[in-house]
């Protein structure tokens, strides 16, 4: 069976949703969790838990990325969560917003990876955990363009790292959720007017039944930090969107 026992897990965007519910669940398989994000509000609740360990870390901040790591590791695993969706079409987006969602959803990947990825080397082991979707190169998802470009980069970054570094002990996954129940999902079915009507359509386009919730996704973010005959896949977990 896998154990987590005293491992270092390094974990973005832990203050709510699918992150939060993923501290949480490693912190119960025995590892020891540094949980980050922006917001300094949302981390209060997890400070309590035992085996978890909260610092504030904006993911966009490169300097504060290389400062948390060498303060805080080396670690055995990462769990790359943070992100952001924006809506709209291809039309709709601004260059901003992808500029945007390209450093908040990619770029932040590519520095905690940088920066945790030489002492995972050194010992020769380490786990990386990426967050993508499947609104992503798996599947076209309507008015989310930003995203889904960004996602599909996300899948791109895994395999690069995974096909890199297979050899040296280093495992590379991403992980593609359906739709979630989290705050921020909450906010974009408001933001559609109609609130009932909106997650009514979310849950249709489950054929499941129902939205996942963020306990699944961390149970399978735990998995893959521990399988060892895993690397450099994209693993849907959606209630059947993609069947
Ligand atoms: P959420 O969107 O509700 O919360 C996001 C968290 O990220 C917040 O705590 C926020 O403070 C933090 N954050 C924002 N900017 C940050 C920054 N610059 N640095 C550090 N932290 C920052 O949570 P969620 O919906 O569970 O989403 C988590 C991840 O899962 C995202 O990458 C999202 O794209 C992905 N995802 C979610 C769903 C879903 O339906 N909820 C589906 C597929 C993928």
């Amino acid at each position: 069976s896998l154990s987590l026992e005293n491992k270092r897990v390094l974990l973005t965007a832990a203050g709510q949703g699918i992150g939060r519910a993923s501290a949480l669940a490693f912190a119960r398989a025995g590892a020891k969790v540094v949980a980050t994000d922006i917001n300094a509000n949302a981390l209060k609740s997890l400070a309590a838990e035992a085996n978890i360990e909260t610092y504030v870390l904006d993911v966009l901040d490169g300097e504060a990325v290389t400062r948390i790591v060498s303060d805080t590791g080396p670690f055995d695993v990462l769990f790359n969560c943070a992100g952001f969706v924006h809506a709209g079409t291809i039309l709709e987006m601004s260059d901003k917003d992808l500029d945007f969602a390209f450093d908040l959803n990619v770029r932040a990947m590519v520095r905690t990876i940088r920066a945790v990825l030489p002492a995972m080397l050194e010992r020769k082991d380490g786990a990386i955990i990426n967050m993508a979707s499947v609104a992503s190169s798996v599947k076209g998802v309507p008015n989310r363009a930003a995203y889904t470009i960004t996602k599909a980069a996300v899948i791109g970054l895994t395999k690069s790292v995974a096909a890199d570094y297979v050899g040296q002990g280093i495992r590379c996954n991403c992980i593609c959720p359906g739709t979630v129940e989290s705050p921020s999902l909450q906010d974009r079915l408001r933001a559609q007017g109609d609130f009932e009507a909106a997650r009514a359509a979310f849950i249709a386009r489950q054929p499941i039944g129902r939205i996942g919730t963020p306990e699944e996704i961390a149970d399978l973010a735990v998995y893959l930090a521990g399988a060892t005959y895993t690397t450099g896949q994209a693993y849907a977990i959606d209630g059947g969107w993609t069947i």
